[in-house]
């Protein structure tokens, strides 16, 4: 377990490329990213019913076994099979019955039966029901058609999960069914880990944060913040907001310091290129430990990754399409490691393309896509990376490989859709 007041360090130069990498291939950076990170988050008991949405810190063993006791799976008349045989069968029943929670006390003699519910335990003598639909009876006598196989219509005990066996195991992010799970084996309690506090900056002398309030001209309103926030949010973080600040490095600096001491990771966009304007980069390389990677993929342009105080930082790029597909694969996977519910791979699948592409080697692309009404992938009328709308309009993105591709309508693609990326 995690001890909460000593957080595992990250050496200065995790983030740092081999020497002479031009283009990273996405795939090479995400296997970079996740041997350097280390899961970060702390953990802490909780109640099984407040456990939505956290990561088991450890397994769930099953306190009793589901079901607990061999029971009827179907409303009908029970038996034990041994004294039935081919034909007609005509058993007498018992007086009483067998319903959930209440048992019935007595034994049921070899060849009579007993009016039994579903869910109720098999009593002793029972080891086989007959569906009531299969019967008919004048109250004293039950009669079925033979042969009715052994056991039929009933749960043997445990046969869903025994007593003492890992029901969930750690890293699991829970999710209604688990808590579901949970209950039914008697856990009450789960160890869980902390959430992972995720602070959000956005940068840019344009940003003017608040949608309501009047721009001039040369402003534009914050995109990227609303959108990351939310996302950490979706992602079971707990969302830091680190505000806005100018192009200003002084500012910028006191802001990741702040942003160091409220989150255990930190996402800014804007900023992050090697331009004269991009002050996240240069503030980050002339505090000694930015790595810069130069990926090779569409949207993208460079992915500043850094240790700011010990603390990860990745600097997306400004342009929110950019800043959105940068997030969902790098910053995703990422969070995901550091949370303590491993690495993270989306769930594609291949569906054929209701679009015509030519693509160049050397890079992968991304685009914002959705499915028509025969399951085909439509992309966005335009790649253009500001066309914001294009990402309220899209329900995935289509990946594509690095390799040169020639796609006309009908070539298979790989789309995956955002439910794979954790919304
Ligand atoms: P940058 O990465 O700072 O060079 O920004 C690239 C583009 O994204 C510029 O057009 C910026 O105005 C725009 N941009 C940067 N940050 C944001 C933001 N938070 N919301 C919307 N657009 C942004
Ligand atoms: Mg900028």
């Amino acid at each position: 377990m995690t001890d909460p007041l000593t957080p595992p360090r990250l050496r200065d130069d995790c983030f740092a490329m081999p020497q002479g990498v031009a283009w990273v291939p996405v795939d090479d950076a995400l296997a970079r990213l996740r041997a350097a990170l280390l899961p970060i988050a702390g953990t802490e008991r909780l109640a099984g019913r407040d456990a939505l949405g956290r990561i088991l810190a450890a397994d769930a063993v099953a306190r009793r076994s589901n079901p607990p006791r061999a029971n009827s799976a179907v409303d009908g008349y029970g038996f034990a099979h041994a004294a039935t045989g081919t034909g007609v069968q005509r058993l007498p029943l018992v007086s009483g019955r067998a319903a959930a929670g209440q048992p019935f006390s007595g034994a049921v003699p070899r060849g009579q039966a007993i009016r039994i519910l579903t869910g109720a335990i098999l009593p002793e003598g029972v080891d086989t029901v007959v569906l009531e639909e299969d019967c008919a009876t004048d109250g004293a006598t039950v009669a079925f058609d033979g042969p009715v196989k052994p056991r039929a219509n009933t749960r043997r005990a445990g046969e869903d999960v025994a007593e003492g066996a890992v029901a969930l195991t750690a890293g699991q992010r829970l999710r209604p069914p688990d808590l579901a799970l949970l209950a039914a084996l008697g856990i009450a309690g789960v160890e869980v880990h902390r959430p992972l506090r995720v602070g959000v900056l956005s940068t840019g002398d344009e940003i003017v944060d608040d949608p309501g309030a009047a721009a001039a001209p040369h402003q534009i309103f914050d995109a990227n913040r609303p959108m990351l926030l939310s996302l950490a949010e979706r992602w079971g973080c707990l969302p830091v907001d680190l505000g806005h600040v100018r192009d200003d490095p002084a500012a910028i600096a006191a802001t990741l310091d702040r942003g160091a001491a409220a989150a255990d990771v930190i996402l800014t966009s804007g900023g992050a290129s090697a331009g004269d304007e991009d002050h996240v980069s240069a503030l980050l390389r002339a505090r000694g430990t930015l790595s810069s990677w130069r990926i090779a993929m569409k949207p993208g342009r460079p992915l500043a990754l850094a240790l700011w105080r010990g603390v990860p930082v990745f600097g997306l790029p400004g342009n929110p399409v950019a800043a959105l597909v940068c997030a969902l694969v790098f910053a995703r996977p990422a969070l995901s490691l550091m949370a303590g519910s491993g690495w993270t791979e989306p769930e594609g699948f291949s569906v054929p393309a209701a679009f015509a592409k030519r693509k160049k080697a050397g890079r992968r692309e991304y685009l914002r896509a959705r499915l028509d009404s025969e399951g085909r992938a439509e992309v966005f009328a335009s790649e253009g990376s500001g066309r914001i709308s294009g990402l309220s309009w899209a329900t995935g993105l289509v990946e594509l490989p690095d390799a040169a591709a020639g796609i006309t309508p009908g070539t298979p693609v790989r789309y995956l859709p955002f439910a794979s990326f954790g919304f």
